[in-house]
């Protein structure tokens, strides 16, 4: 039994009728796929329950999927990962985005982890292919607040940081009319 795979076409199901905001309009799953990359390849993560709550950590806070179907599926571990980097959606999203710089310290290694490899992704797309619309300001913005959601965390993964730092690099200029 492979479970990444499992994992992989479970999470492909869930989000198959939903895609990225990109001009694209990228298929959603390309996104979980590139985390766990991130975390396997440049990373050399190899515990199976983060790679496999990297591929899901989506599926609880954009599609209907409940906590007891992730214990059920995946068991324990992997589902309580995935419910750390879940936000709660019933909270403004301005408050949502507070929680997670208040939060990132105190989640665990494992969520540390996959939250540090979402915005390492998030960065590398507002860069090579951003939400359609989105002024220069608002990547700014987004850059800013994935930093100082990183900057809580700082320390887990010294190659993952310093490849988010690479990613940051590429913020747009102030004077940026992108
Ligand atoms: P969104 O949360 O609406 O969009 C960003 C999220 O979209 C990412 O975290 C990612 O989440 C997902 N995503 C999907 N496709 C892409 C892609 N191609 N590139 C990058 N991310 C993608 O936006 P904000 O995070 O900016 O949240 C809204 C906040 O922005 C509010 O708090 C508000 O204050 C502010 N705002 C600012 C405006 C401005 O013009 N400056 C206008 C409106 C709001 P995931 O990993 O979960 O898929
Ligand atoms: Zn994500």
């Amino acid at each position: 039994m492979n479970v990444l795979i499992r994992a992989t076409a479970f999470a492909a199901n869930k989000h198959r009728n939903q895609r990225r905001k990109d001009a694209d309009a990228s298929p959603y799953i390309n996104h979980p796929i590139a985390l766990a990359d991130v975390l396997a390849n440049e990373g050399d993560v190899a515990d199976e329950a983060v790679l496999v709550a990297a591929i899901l950590h989506d599926t609880i806070e954009d599609t209907e999927t409940s906590m007891e179907e992730l214990v059920a599926l995946f068991g324990h571990a992997v589902a309580e990962i995935v419910a750390e980097v879940t936000d709660d959606k019933t909270l403004p999203k301005a408050e949502r985005k507070r929680r997670q710089i208040e939060h990132a310290p105190a989640i665990s290694r494992n969520a540390q982890l996959v939250k540090l490899a979402d915005k390492i992704c998030n960065l590398r797309d507002i860069a090579a292919c951003p939400p359609a619309n989105w002024t220069g300001e608002r990547k700014r913005e987004y850059f800013e607040w994935a930093k100082a959601v990183v900057d809580g965390l700082r320390g887990v993964h010294p190659v993952l940081e310093a490849a988010f730092d690479s990613a940051y690099a590429a913020k747009p200029s102030a004077s940026s009319l992108a």
